[in-house]
């Protein structure tokens, strides 16, 4: 069977973990395969309601073998904390349902105080980051000073390579920054802690994937963030420090051969945007806060208000470029029904012209949104399971959005529960 990604198109938050949570009846394995504990994934549907940060949105499927592939930041001891909330739940997660990549490098105590110390000294001009470690852990692995999982089956050579990382560490927490050094023994104590906690789900997970598939099975690559927050083609540097695309599913995975046949692109029905950066189309004042409320969109990590704005199809477009989507899923359409109209941001203008090209970052300060307002539907929609049972208005929102952005929405979601959604 084919492969699938399904990755965010915005700036995350599309509602990645519910399509996860719903598409992976159709698939035997899901593998996060970048970024950290800083994300928020919110599933519900008959288990409970479930905040995920790190755990792939799979762990809910009876049969399903989650995984997380070399290219997160695994953090332990987030990664502990949550097993433990979701086994609290009622989800029992198993070295068979929960596979970690022994390529997977860790988040270390250090990452999270760097990140912390840095957005302090930055005060008015930070990245807003959600200070989980994410931005100082990628700058490690990339200077290759950080521990593999792998290396937990080598408590002697640990040591000794924690011993050294953490001398070197300590001349930025103390020289850079005036901070207090870490010891030796708070980190063995964590190595304690939770390291060993997460050792038995360890294992070469590039294996076990070639094997599987070899075998037939189907991968679901789940991602994290969307499009517009990827390293390379996002609002640099209101970025993250991983990339976010799905052409970065293969390699984050551990398994760089996987073919992926479907990319499904998630588009929220508006836009929101969590933490600084340019965000073209934002609302203010009252108009905000009632999109705000209805979408109930305050961040699952954080807790943070969300930025909110109309759908913007600029930067949608060039989101579904860059993740070469195959189809789309549009969701929280629901949240629109209050709307008399809806406004839409059709076009940037930039120098006094008007463009439908995503521009370069830092001219995204100066552009501003072309807005042009579509009819609403006024009632309720979230029952609805069939397209064609959908008001005109809504419809023609949809086929519109379609048009402009190029590619097939095949999922419409008018609910956060599993069920509440529409397959054309
Ligand atoms: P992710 O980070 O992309 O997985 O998205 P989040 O979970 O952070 O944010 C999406 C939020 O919208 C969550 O609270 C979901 O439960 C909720 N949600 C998802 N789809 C729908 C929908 O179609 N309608 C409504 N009303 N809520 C939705
Ligand atoms: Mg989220």
């Amino acid at each position: 069977m084919s492969n699938c990604a399904i990755v965010g198109i915005n700036w995350g938050d599309e509602g990645k973990g519910r399509m996860v949570d719903l598409l992976t009846k159709n698939y035997d394995i899901v593998v996060r395969f970048q970024g950290g504990g800083n994300a928020g994934h919110t599933v519900i549907n008959e288990k409970g309601k479930f905040a995920l940060h790190l755990l792939p949105s799979g762990i809910f499927r009876d049969g399903v073998v989650n995984i997380l592939g070399n290219g997160v930041a695994l953090d332990p001891e987030n990664l502990w904390k949550e097993i433990n909330e979701v086994e609290s739940q009622g989800i029992k997660l198993t070295p068979e349902n929960l596979k970690i990549s022994d390529r997977a490098s860790l988040l270390l105590p250090w990452h999270r105080m760097l990140d912390e110390l840095e957005e302090n000294r930055l005060a008015d001009k930070k990245y807003g980051s959600t200070k989980q470690g994410i931005a100082p852990f990628y700058s490690d692995k990339y200077q290759k000073k950080t521990i593999l999982a792998g290396e937990l089956f080598y408590p002697e050579e640990l040591k000794s390579h924690l011993e050294d990382l953490l001398e070197w560490k300590n001349l930025t927490i103390k020289g850079v920054y005036g901070a207090d050094p870490v010891t030796i023994s708070d980190i063995y104590k964590w190595v304690d802690d939770y390291c060993s906690k997460i050792r038995p789900f360890i294992c070469d997970t590039g294996l076990f994937l070639k094997e599987a598939s070899k075998n037939g099975k189907s991968i679901l690559f789940e991602a994290q963030l969307g499009s517009l927050r990827d390293l390379d083609y996002g609002i640099y540097p209101y970025t993250t420090s991983s990339n976010t695309t799905a052409a970065y599913a293969p390699i984050g995975s551990g398994f760089p051969q996987a073919k992926i046949e479907d990319v499904v692109g998630v588009v929220k029905a508006y836009s929101t945007c969590v933490g600084e950066g340019p965000f073209v189309c934002e609302m203010f004042g009252d108009e905000a806060e009632e999109l705000r409320k209805a979408g109930f969109e305050y961040g699952a990590k954080t807790g943070r208000p969300r930025r909110v704005g109309p759908i913007d199809i600029v930067a949608t477009r060039y989101g579904v470029e860059v993740q070469a989507a195959t189809c789309i899923a549009l969701t929280k359409l629901d949240v629109l029904s209050y709307m008399k109209e809806i406004p839409v941001c059709t076009k940037y203008i930039v120098d006094g012209k008007e463009t439908d090209h995503f521009p370069f970052p830092m001219a995204l300060n100066a552009a501003k949104p072309h807005i042009e307002y579509f009819k609403g539907w006024n009632c309720d929609i979230s029952g609805i399971r069939r397209f064609e049972d959908l008001p005109e208005e809504a419809k023609e929102y949809i086929l519109f959005i379609e048009k402009e952005i190029g590619c097939p929405i095949k999922y419409v979601s008018v609910g956060a529960e599993r069920d509440s959604i529409i397959i054309r």
